[in-house]
């Protein structure tokens, strides 16, 4: 079995002052309880990473450093979205401990899954997954989305964890190779099975939010769907080529059959379906540019090469020097 190590715990936080005091000093039990189970070093830390919040989040992270040496906090110069949030905090982390554990900060996911995480760590998975067992407390709505977005993931080619969001212990040796991947736009559900590593899954229950809403609406999951999608598969790409194929060999029948119609002395009826099919063709051409400009958009954006983050305070000093190991 391996020493312990030293942990950090990544937690997201955009506009959480309502939930935030509840769950920092649960956190903080945590880690502590860890520590006297020999599971984790003294050394290890509570990295808040603000979100840009337009509330009293980064103050209340402020508060909390000041509080205790448990607790760091960065902040983002301004909101980025909850995917780029968690990794600054990982790329942050990473000089600094052996594993980290990235999780929410409303107190949804199960805490105790912590153990059984660093265990499995400690014989040897480098990369361990949090997957909820069952999904209760989700409306019905929200558990046949999401679960149909796994499938669909999984169809296109995109290699995802079923029922895993981002709670999830990573080790700094595997978020160095992570730190390779240059793109912006990040979906790490799907980005870190493709590190490859020992992995392993441990399973717990999600509650409800303690406080506050969830930002996730019904237009922002369905965005992180579509993100997933066109940054991990080229399939829909493959998709249109062969339905482009499979119209064009429709139209070679149709055609044939006109031909037929206009010997026969038909050729003045037939106005209805001759419109129909130019509607229809229309708007399946407008789809397919629409996917197509989608992936231009893509490759725009990476030929950019723009910041995935801007940390622009910590409550901490970054001397390199400073840091635990
Ligand atoms: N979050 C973030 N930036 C955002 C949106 C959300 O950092 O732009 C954080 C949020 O504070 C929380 C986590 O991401 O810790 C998950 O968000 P939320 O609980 O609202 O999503 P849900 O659990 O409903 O899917
Ligand atoms: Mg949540």
């Amino acid at each position: 079995m391996k020493p312990s190590c030293v942990l950090y715990l990544i937690i997201p936080c955009y506009n959480e002052e309502a939930v935030l005091p509840v769950t920092a000093p649960l956190f903080l039990n945590k880690i502590h309880e860890m520590i006297e189970k020999k599971l984790i070093r003294d050394e290890s830390r509570i990295l808040f990473v603000n979100d840009g919040s337009r509330d009293r989040t980064w103050d209340i992270i402020c508060d909390l450093a000041k509080e205790d040496e448990h607790y760091l906090g960065i902040s983002q110069s301004r909101n980025r979205g909850h995917q780029n949030a968690v990794l600054a905090g990982l790329m942050e982390a990473k000089d600094r401990c052996d594993i980290t554990i990235s999780i929410d900060c409303d107190g949804q996911d199960d805490l105790d899954a912590m153990n059984e995480m660093v265990e499995r760590y400690l014989e040897g998975y480098e990369i361990v997954y949090g997957v909820r067992s069952q999904r209760n407390t989700d409306t019905f709505f929200k558990r046949f989305t999401a679960e149909s977005f796994y499938r669909l993931l999984s169809w296109m080619g995109v290699e995802v964890v079923f029922n895993h969001a981002d709670y999830r212990l990573i080790s700094s040796r595997v978020l160095y190779e992570l730190e390779n991947f240059h793109e912006v736009n990040i979906y790490l559900r799907g980005m870190i099975p493709l590190l490859g590593f020992r992995s392993t899954s441990v399973y717990y229950e999600r509650h409800e939010r303690i406080a506050g809403n969830s930002h996730y609406p019904l237009t922002k999951m369905l965005s992180l769907a579509f993100d997933g999608i066109t940054s991990l598969s080229i399939k829909p790409i493959r998709m249109i080529a062969g339905f482009g194929l499979l119209v064009s060999m429709l139209s070679f029948i149709l055609i044939i059959w006109i031909v037929v119609q206009f010997f026969l002395g038909n050729t003045v009826q037939g106005w209805a379906s001759t419109c129909a099919i130019v509607c229809l063709m229309g708007g399946i051409q407008l789809i397919c540019f629409g996917v197509i400009g989608e992936y231009i958009g893509k490759i725009y954006l990476e030929t950019k090469a723009r910041p995935r983050y801007i940390i622009s305070e910590r409550t901490y000093d970054n001397d390199p020097s400073q840091n635990n190991r």
